[in-house]
């Protein structure tokens, strides 16, 4: 076996990782963590030490670590077919059998999903399908596609572009022209302290009505946005946001992609996110949940109404020209199947929803009252605390994202993992969907303790 320091000395020297400072990872400057085992919400590190994971890998492990059921599923797809592929009417079992369980899973109007690999890919899949749908139907102009400053959606070139974060632009020639931004629907930050819920969601509803207006409808293909903002910031929106801002879709025919990377199998005690805020999206986004992570797969759930659009452009065009070798490969379907089953068998959307509330709840009587937390907020297993200089006056920390990054170390040095997210002070909290009431405990106190720590 490697010694841990042959292996340190290997990461530095070969390995990119993702979302990391380069030059200080390199220069050993940055923190280095080789993970190895995991058990319900616990991981465990290869020096030995055991973390209460309450973010779940990256907001996805969603039925907790070491879960034989899908393990063993994995194992046996791959001794009995490990790859085909998909394409041209190709299947397995699996893949077969996970696409009705999603289908039977999502709401009625949706028809079809498309297996993709990340959140990513499938939303790259989504815009590409819009533009071929506003194609067959004659509206080449068609083609812009609204997404809101804090949304999360990938990063690649289009999907980082649908990204409304600096740091996924900064450098990278981002966004691309087609993509267009509108307001975070982030009640904490509204432009006038003295602004009620529904005025700010007015408020929204207007910047997006004045962007559509500026830019022609014509133009405007879709509107993609999270239930919940994740990445973001952990935002649930503003009373009567979702309902507001469809209605003005609707009437200009705009469609609605609705990105359930985190939302979708349970997150918010409901299964999709899109039924929780009453949404009737033409696109639903999944991934994460689908397989908890045990293996890279996501998917592309698209409407009757827009499947309808696209067999009529394959009956006029012949084949769609779209498609990934690794598009519903066996073995991420195997571990779908396993997954949603024990999802149901385990009560994980219920339990998400009771235990998610109950941990915002805590959180909330723990730290609600520190003169540096700004908000506790949450929906469903989603928690986050926003730092603040001052509450009171509602002065924001500056330099921002240094404090984050302490009370996170702080309590990474106790024994739990939270997320100092990526733009802003904000320490989120994504947990497996298992998590039982002890634990949320025990989050709430490394946290509480952590910040009095760091703040004093
Ligand atoms: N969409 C949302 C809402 C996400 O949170 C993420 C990832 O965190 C993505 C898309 C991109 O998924 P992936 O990292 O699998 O490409």
């Amino acid at each position: 076996m490697l010694t841990n320091d042959q292996l340190a000395a290997w990461d530095r020297d070969n390995f990119c990782h993702p979302s990391t400072h380069l030059g200080q990872f390199a220069r050993g400057e940055a923190p280095q963590r080789i993970i190895t085992g995991g058990k319900g919400v616990f991981i465990e590190d290869r020096d030995g030490n055991r973390f209460l994971d309450a973010f779940a890998g990256l907001y996805c492990v969603n039925v907790g670590y070491g879960r034989t059921e899908i393990s063993d599923a994995i194992a046996e797809q791959a001794r009995e077919l490990a790859y085909y592929h998909a394409y041209a009417g190709h299947g397995s079992e699996a893949s077969i059998t996970l696409a009705k369980m999603v289908l039977d899973r999502a709401p009625d109007h949706m028809s079809k999903v498309y297996f993709g690999l990340s959140g990513s890919d499938a939303n790259e899949t989504n815009i590409k399908l819009i533009w071929y749908y506003n194609n067959i139907l004659g509206r080449p102009a068609k083609k812009k596609i609204i997404s809101r400053w804090r949304g999360y959606h990938g990063s690649g070139l289009m999907t980082g572009s649908l990204t409304g974060l600096e740091l996924f632009h900064k450098k990278f020639d981002l966004p691309l022209s087609q993509v267009i931004h509108t307001e975070a629907p982030y009640y904490f930050r509204r432009p006038d302290p003295a602004m009620s819920e529904a005025a700010f969601t007015a408020h929204c509803v207007a910047e997006l009505e004045a962007l559509i207006a500026r830019e022609g409808a014509d133009t405007i293909a879709a509107f993609i946005g999270e239930p919940v903002l994740g990445t973001g910031g952990l935002v649930p929106p503003p009373e009567g946001y979702w309902p507001a801002i469809q209605a003005v879709l609707k009437q200009h025919d705009i469609l609605l992609i609705a990105d359930e990377v985190v939302t979708g199998f349970g997150r918010l005690g409901t299964m999709f996110g899109s039924d929780h805020y009453g949404m009737t999206p033409d696109f639903i986004t999944i991934a994460k949940g689908l397989t908890s992570a045990y293996a890279p797969l996501s998917g592309s759930i698209i409407s009757d109404r827009v499947w309808q659009v696209l067999e009529q452009g394959t009956d006029e065009n012949g084949v769609m020209g779209h498609g990934w070798t690794y598009s519903a490969h066996p073995i991420g379907a195997a571990a779908g199947v396993a997954n949603l089953r024990l999802i149901d068998t385990l009560g994980l959307v219920d339990n998400a929803g009771h235990v998610g509330a109950l941990l915002t709840e805590r959180m909330r009587a723990a730290i609600g009252d520190h003169p540096n937390v700004g908000e506790v907020r949450g929906e469903g297993m989603l928690c986050a605390v926003e730092l603040v200089e001052d509450r009171a006056a509602r002065r924001f920390l500056d330099p921002v994202g240094q404090m984050s990054g302490k009370v996170v170390a702080a309590m990474h040095r106790n024994g739990v993992i939270a997320r100092a997210m990526p733009q802003g002070d904000i320490i989120g909290f994504a947990p497996p969907l298992c998590l039982d009431a002890d634990e949320a405990d025990q989050i709430v106190a490394v946290t509480a303790r952590a910040i009095t720590e760091t703040f004093g």
